[in-house]
């Protein structure tokens, strides 16, 4: 419908750290970004409690509250925010033409994508049948609801290590659960999860299946997978830290990607397999992940894409 046909100079699709940086990056170069939301606003960073390692925060920021500063800088040099999702694009021609789940079309110069990735799920039936019922992806989302409860948690990377220190001081009893027997978390990470005596760590071990009723999980059946025993137990809460997958699916076919659905980008550059489109943020990294890398990337986006519509 030509009456919502839109020309954008530069559009950021994602609203993480990534998202708002390089809107921040391109408002001041005077693109009149527009960024698309997207499912969760603000990114990964809005479902997790203390930032301590972002540079400038001496006592820590709250991850909601840096992603709202973030959101009203972006603002502050013009960037037209909105909520809503990119639905569709067509990258094999410029203009770019984009979808959005607000009916509009926009033709852009220049597409930033900074979409980030998603919680993994161990793919288990019962996992499904419970889910919002006792099992959830986010400790700090959903913890507060198993205060003085037993609480099981998978996983053996920072975010199991995190999830579990955050859980330990709501919850009864925490039970880490890792299929192998060392973690894979930041030594300082390990140390913390050791010193605390509510939790205890089933090494070597994998969720069977987790156990409830109607109104919700109570129990988990955990199984050695070197022995084969299998341990029940007492737990109403059951959270999932296994890791995430980049958000990437609308791009497939149309960007190259690793086996993963990460998008490819030039070593040392944003710059995606089509000229115009950069990639920032978790979408494009499987390796550091930090809120201060994606940031720094989409930085770089922001500036390769003001360099391309220059050149
Ligand atoms: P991760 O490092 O990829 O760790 C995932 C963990 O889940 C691994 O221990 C893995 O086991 C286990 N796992 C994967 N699939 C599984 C399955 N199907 N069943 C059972 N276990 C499974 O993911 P992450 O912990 O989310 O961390 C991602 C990145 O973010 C890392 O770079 C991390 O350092 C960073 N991070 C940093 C902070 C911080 O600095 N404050 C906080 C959170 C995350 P294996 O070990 O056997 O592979």
């Amino acid at each position: 419908m030509n009456e919502t046909l839109e020309k954008i100079r530069c559009l950021i699709i994602g609203s993480g750290p990534a998202g708002f940086t390089a809107a921040i990056y391109a408002a001041r170069a005077d693109l009149k970004p527009v960024i698309y939301e997207g499912l969760e606003p603000g990114g990964q960073l809005t479902i997790t409690t203390d930032v301590d390692n972002f540079p400038g925060y001496p006592e820590g920021v709250k991850g909601p509250e840096m992603m709202e500063d973030l959101r009203k800088q972006a603002k502050r040099f013009g960037t037209e925010v909105r909520s809503g999702i990119v639905t569709k694009v067509d990258f094999s021609n410029r203009p770019f033409k984009v979808e959005a789940d607000d009916g509009k079309t926009i033709l852009a110069e220049t597409v930033i994508i900074a979409t980030g990735a998603s919680a993994k799920w161990l793919g288990l039936e019962s996992e499904i049948t419970f889910r919002g019922m006792g099992v959830s992806a986010c400790a700090t989302c959903d913890g507060f609801f198993f205060r003085g409860q037993d609480v099981a948690i998978v996983g053996g990377g920072d975010t199991a290590a995190e999830e579990a220190t955050y859980l330990a001081r709501l919850c009864r009893k925490v039970y880490l659960i890792h299929r192998r027997d060392a973690l894979r978390a930041s030594k300082a990470m390990q140390h913390k999860i050791l010193s605390l005596p509510n939790i205890e760590l089933l090494w070597n071990s994998i969720p069977e299946e987790i156990l409830g009723d109607s109104s919700g999980v109570n129990g988990l059946l955990v199984k050695n997978i070197h022995t084969g025993e299998i341990r029940k137990l007492d737990i109403t809460g059951f959270f999932v830290a296994i890791g995430h997958a980049p958000n990437s699916e609308i791009f497939r076919g149309q960007l190259k990607m690793n086996e993963a659905g990460y998008i490819e980008t030039v070593p040392g550059s944003t710059r995606t397999s089509v000229d115009g489109v950069f990639a920032c943020g978790d979408v494009q990294d499987h390796y550091y992940r930090q809120a201060i890398t994606a940031a720094g990337t989409g930085c770089m986006a922001a500036i390769e894409a003001e360099r391309f519509i220059g050149s």
